[in-house]
């Protein structure tokens, strides 16, 4: 095996996502530890709630407690090079959470055991579930009392659509939790241990300990190991195949406070989860991972919030090849050569000029304006072109106006280049040519603002339309009278119209009295 491949195939690219407070921070904060990147269990939580010294990057990220150094977390972990890929969530989610999302090769799914699939899990699975990549999911807190373990894998499987095979199964809960029973590793994981050489119990053949451990008598035990034989009766069969695809997910329990089935998890993931496999390109060849052109996609761009530095990140997912400092590189939209110089690879600890970054790494390119979200990159002389990222149907709107009428060309100088980042959707009114804007995220808004301000000296004011459920319909079947307060006609930046109903009640309400015209949404 060359070099390269051997380099690319030690590669794990993988984004965590959850619901807010299901324990994202604190089990990315235990795999950081594995990894040796931190020392102190708290980094990651302190930078999260503000208390710990940011780099002095973008000033409204700081406001935030988040920085650009954990948007990528790089670790080594059993001979891999592990890339952790945050997606924010609270009030940080924007649709850079999503596109991030178009950057890995897989994703783990931290789930509360309290309180089972909640709703931006549901939204972020979604996404993940398209691209067909493996999802592995952790069900944490198992040291608090949680629900029955049975019920909330058949949750998983009735709400996302997609099949559990158990890894791991709890032996009791909260303060009853004894353990884990293992079946991937044929042992029972100790919770309360003395020193790591009793951590493990192995299994007999038959599935059982041995007589003279006392847990094997312990009740909850056995009824672990009558859910196991339901599992191996009625559960499904391990499947990797069907993980890879997607299809299957294997369920792993733990509590990521306690640190507790992490690393379990953790040695399990990096075997099971791929390396970077070959990408499908626009023209519908696909470039292998350890082809030796470079190449590679912008995902995110991140601005900078400082007046006086102007300057951006480009985050790419590089697709091919080894990244070289100096290289020069094609963009493929406008055939533009740009020279690369200046870029970073991500450390938990610190943002350092990029040693050595294969396909599968991300790095971030200091950008003066020349990227756009989606472009592709390329060294050699054959173009390489990665296809559009998706889009996504925007969940709140904005209205908004030049505060300032005199100045309408900076407002749509700073407008045109902003939307075609890919910072915000642009909406226009049907009829009135209003200019409305759309995000997944109220951070996008704040970010719009700001850098319209700061960039295109345009002040600009915005008037909220509140959440709204976006559905475009087809143009045959349009008629503008369907149009009303509740339920608004725009059209997109090609020009499709769409409605913005108020609420799922209005769309309901629309389609019953339209039952013949179709509405679709994006991703
Ligand atoms: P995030 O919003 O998904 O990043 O969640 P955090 O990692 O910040 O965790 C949210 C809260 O749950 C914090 O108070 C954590 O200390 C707590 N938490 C996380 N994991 C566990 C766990 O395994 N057990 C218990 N009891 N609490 C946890």
């Amino acid at each position: 095996m060359n070099k390269l491949t051997e380099k690319v195939n030690s590669r794990r690219t993988f984004a965590i996502i959850s619901h807010p407070d299901a324990g994202k921070t604190t089990i990315t904060e235990q795999m950081l530890l594995f990894g040796g990147i931190i020392r102190n269990a708290g980094t990651v939580k302190a930078r999260k709630s503000g208390h710990y010294a940011t780099s002095d990057w973008m000033e409204i990220e700081k406001k935030r407690g988040i920085s650009v150094t954990s948007s990528v977390m790089q670790f080594e972990y059993d001979n891999k090079r592990i890339n952790i890929l945050d997606t924010p969530g609270h009030q940080d989610f924007s649709e850079d959470t999503y596109r991030t999302l178009m950057a890995v090769d897989a994703a783990v799914m931290v789930i509360d055991s309290a309180k089972g699939v909640e709703p931006q899990t549901k939204k972020l699975f979604k996404v993940v579930k398209k691209r067909g990549i493996p999802i592995f999911t952790f069900m944490n807190k198992l040291d608090r009392d949680g629900r029955d373990p049975l019920d909330l894998t058949a949750e998983l499987e009735d709400l996302l659509d997609i099949e559990c095979v158990a890894m791991n199964w709890p032996i009791g809960m909260g303060k009853q939790l004894k353990g884990l029973y293992d079946l991937a590793n044929k042992r029972v994981e100790l919770y309360r241990h003395e020193d790591d050489s009793d951590r493990f119990l192995p299994l007999n053949e038959d599935g059982t300990l041995d007589n003279n451990i006392a847990l094997s008598h312990d009740s909850l035990f056995e009824s672990t190991l009558a859910d196991i034989e339901l599992l191996k009766e009625a559960g499904n069969n391990f499947d990797l195949d069907k993980i890879l695809r997607g299809d299957q997910t294997p369920v792993f329990f733990g509590s990521a406070l306690a640190n507790f089935g992490v690393e379990t998890f953790l040695k399990s993931f990096v075997e099971l989860a791929p390396a970077p496999k070959e990408h499908e390109l626009i023209d519908n060849t696909t470039i292998a991972a350890d082809d030796d052109e470079f190449s590679g996609f912008v995902f995110k761009i991140q601005a900078n919030m400082n007046p006086n530095h102007r300057d951006r990140i480009a985050f790419i997912r590089i697709g091919s090849g080894e990244f070289q400092k100096g290289m020069d590189v094609t963009l493929a939209r406008t055939n533009k050569v740009i020279r690369l110089n200046n870029a970073t690879e991500f450390m938990s600890s610190s943002r350092v000029q990029v040693s050595e970054a294969v396909a599968g790494d991300i790095i971030g390119l200091y950008d003066t304006g020349n990227f756009q979200i989606g472009d592709s990159i390329y060294a050699g002389k054959k173009k390489i072109e990665y296809p559009e990222l998706p889009q996504f149907t925007p969940e709140i709107f904005m209205r908004v106006t030049a505060k300032n009428v005199m100045k309408q060309k900076s407002f749509h100088k700073g407008m045109t280049q902003l939307v075609q980042e890919g910072a915000v959707q642009l909406y226009r009114g049907y009829a009135t040519d209003d200019y409305i804007l759309g995000a997944v995220g109220q951070l996008q808004f704040e970010v719009f603002a700001f850098r319209m301000k700061n960039e295109y000296n345009s002040e600009v004011e915005l008037t909220s339309l509140g959440g709204r459920v976006a559905r475009w319909i087809n143009p045959d079947q349009l008629d503008p009278k369907m149009s009303s307060s509740r339920n608004l006609l725009v059209k997109d930046r090609e020009g499709e119209p769409l409605f913005l109903f108020e609420n799922s009640f209005a769309e309901r309400w629309f389609k019953d009295k339209y039952p013949d015209v179709e509405l679709t949404s994006k991703l």
